[in-house]
Formats: C-alpha cells, sequence, structure tokens
C-alpha cells in the first residue's frame, strides 16, 4: 500500500448511515463504505476522567449519565455509577466498567466491520489494565476482515503499551481465549488497526507529538523516534491518525507526517460552544494535502460567516474572542484575514463547505493482518 493510492475521496452521500450501519459518526461510516464494510461503535469499556482541556466538551458524559438513570437492570448496570451530578454540574466518577463478553460478540460479528471501540471512554484510560487492551486488539486479530479506530488523549500511556515486547504476548493469549484456534498474524504491528489522539490545540498537539511519533515507528526512545518520524519510509509501525475535532486553536501538523489520516471539525453543542477560525483549518488541510495524508473536514461548528443573523463575535487567528470589534483592532495587523467575524447559526446551517465551495472528505484504506 502506497501513502498516494490510499486516500478515497468521498462525496456528501456517503455521510448517509445505510443498513447494517450503528453509529452516526460520519467519519467512521465513511471510513467503513471506503473499506466496503459496515459502522458500528464497540462498547466493551464505559466510563471516563478528564485528561486534557478538550475534555470539558465531553459529549460522553452526557451520554453516560442520561443512560445510566434509565429504566432497567441492563442499562443501571452498564452505566450507573460511572457520573455523578455535583452542583448541577455532571461529573465521571473517575470509575471504568469493562464488558469483555461485548468483545466476543465483535469476533462473532458476521459481517466486516468497521469499529470505534470504547467510543464512550478512553482504550488507555490509566485505569484499563494492558490485560483488556490486548483483548481488544486480540478482535483485531481473530478477524483480519474487521477494521478499527482507537482515539485516545492518554497518548503517552498509548505509546508506552503498543511499542512494549510484551504487547504481543499478551494479544496471543487473549486470542487464545477469544478465538480459540485463530492463529497470531504474521505481521506486527497488526495492520487492520489505526491508532489516533484527539487534539485540541496547539498545546495539546505538542504534548502528544512524541508519543505519536513512537507508535507509528515502534520506537521504544523518543529520540530515535523523532528523527525517524520525519521520514515517511520510517511508517513501520502502528497506523496512527490525529483528530483535531473540536479543533479550539491553531495547530501546526509540522514533523507528524507519518499519520495516515486527520479528522478536523468545530465545537458543537449549544451556547458554549466556540467558534473555528478559517485559517486554522486552511492551515490543518493544506499541510495535509501536502503532505499526502488523507483529511476529513467535519463540519465548521455551531458558528460561520454566513449567514448574518444575529449577534457577531470577532476570532482572531490566535484564538482570542471578542464581542466588540473595537477591542479587536490589534489582530488585523496579522492581515485582513487574520480577524473573522462569526455568527452563530447552528451545524446545520453552517455545514461543511470550505470558503472556496469544497467539501473535503477524504479517509485512508487500511491493509488487512495476514495469518500463516
Ligand atoms: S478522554 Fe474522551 S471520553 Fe474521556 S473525558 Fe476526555 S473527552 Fe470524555
Amino acid at each position: 500500500m502506497t501513502p498516494a493510492a490510499a486516500i478515497v475521496d468521498c462525496t456528501e452521500d456517503w455521510l448517509e448511515k445505510r443498513p447494517g450501519d450503528n453509529t452516526r459518526i460520519e467519519w467512521l461510516l465513511v471510513l467503513a463504505r471506503a473499506h466496503g464494510m459496515r459502522a458500528d461503535v464497540l462498547g466493551y469499556q464505559e466510563g471516563c476522567s478528564e485528561k486534557t482541556g478538550s475534555c470539558r466538551q465531553c459529549w460522553a458524559r452526557e451520554e453516560v449519565y442520561r443512560r445510566g438513570l434509565q429504566q432497567g437492570e441492563a442499562m443501571r448496570r452498564r452505566f450507573g455509577g460511572l457520573t455523578r451530578k455535583v452542583g448541577g454540574r455532571i461529573q465521571w466518577t473517575g470509575e471504568i466498567r469493562v464488558l469483555s463478553e461485548r468483545l466476543a460478540g465483535a469476533v462473532r460479528r458476521k459481517h466486516p466491520t468497521f469499529w470505534f471501540p470504547a467510543s464512550r471512554s478512553d482504550v488507555f484510560h490509566e485505569k484499563a489494565e494492558a490485560r483488556t487492551v490486548a483483548q481488544l486488539l486480540a478482535v483485531a486479530a481473530a478477524r483480519p476482515d474487521h477494521r478499527m479506530i482507537l482515539l485516545t488523549k492518554r497518548w503517552e500511556r498509548a505509546a508506552d503499551l503498543l511499542v512494549s515486547e510484551e504487547l504481543q504476548d499478551l494479544v496471543a493469549e487473549a486470542l487464545a481465549e477469544l478465538a480459540p484456534g485463530r492463529p497470531m498474524p504474521s505481521g506486527w504491528p497488526l495492520a487492520n488497526v489505526i491508532v489516533g489522539c484527539s487534539v485540541g490545540n496547539q498545546a495539546e498537539a505538542d504534548a502528544a507529538g512524541e508519543s505519536m511519533s513512537r507508535i507509528a515507528t515502534m520506537q521504544a526512545t523518543s529520540r530515535i523516534a523523532t528523527m525517524q518520524a520525519t521520514s515517511r519510509v520510517a511508517r513501520s509501525g502502528w497506523a496512527t491518525c490525529a483528530s483535531a475535532e473540536p479543533m479550539r486553536g491553531p495547530i501546526d501538523f509540522s514533523g507528524w507526517e507519518f499519520l495516515r489520516f486527520l479528522i478536523v471539525g468545530g465545537m458543537t453543542g449549544g451556547i458554549a460552544s466556540e467558534p473555528l477560525h478559517p485559517l486554522w483549518v486552511e492551515g490543518a488541510l493544506g499541510w495535509a494535502r501536502v503532505n499526502g495524508v488523507p483529511a476529513f473536514f467535519k463540519q465548521w461548528g455551531d458558528w460561520a460567516m454566513q449567514p448574518e443573523t444575529g449577534t457577531p463575535v470577532w476570532l482572531a487567528a490566535d484564538g482570542r474572542c471578542f464581542d466588540d470589534v473595537s477591542a479587536a483592532a490589534d489582530s488585523r495587523r496579522d492581515g485582513p484575514a487574520a480577524l473573522c467575524r462569526l455568527f452563530r447559526v447552528g451545524k446545520v446551517k453552517a455545514g461543511r463547505r470550505l470558503p472556496d465551495g469544497r467539501v473535503v472528505l477524504q479517509v485512508p484504506i487500511l491493509g488487512q493482518v495476514r495469518h500463516g
């Protein structure tokens, strides 16, 4: 698989959920369709705790809270006690819950599926044992026709686990339990898994970069990894991706040329949602284009330059946001495009079209694992 041949350019009708899909996550639907597969989340682990500043906008926390209040023993057993309400605000309790039987179900799934595991948790959460991570990877090892995409905000723990020599043995043990008789793939790392980090701004990207380059190059020591990651041919480790959704500031991805996929998008979710600057989007998508990395621009979020309706805000390219344009005067010194006037129009009206009219919905094609 060459990087150039691995990009599929999709159209907006690919964002529709089809029979057999069990999610509305658009990039997952498109990834699945590009591979001729179904799309589904794999809720084998529930519960989390905040790790980065971007966790303040965690949608999973509200969903887990709601589900924990629902009628029925099964829902309470699965979601109860993972969140609590303190002073009107929903918080994680920090407990995580593993439902291993769901992994066995994924192995038995008849149709090849593109999975997004632990969408309401973090695969690499501090409380998730290495054995549990290995059990998840054993699903991918058992089913070469499945694919999975992992997203984490615990990139350091992910790197430590994924480059460790012990992990392959743990996956082999888990595979023997989960799917007795199925051989371990002949290649390692698993070619049908893509490992990603969620980063919302430059500080988070800076914190994640070294760990992600270790994952992409399978180097235990970061110094070598950083050197090798500058070369495309050094992508000999896990396939990696980054999600800058929601993007909360400009991110320079220089040095991340090892990526196989980049997701970019704005913030949604009502009154507290932050606006997205067109220059940030242009910067990230431009970097991806130059480096042959498939990029998926999900949407602008709740804010847009058009239609002009309601009270605007002015967003500077450095991330400062103003209610009053006169207070933003110094931002214009960085050029006419640096200060952007935005209106809260809602995500449907804001859409995903770039200022030049393009829609960017690219995804990568991942390889299969090989046995024997
Ligand atoms: S890591 Fe993800 S699931 Fe966990 S608190 Fe942060 S945003 Fe929520």
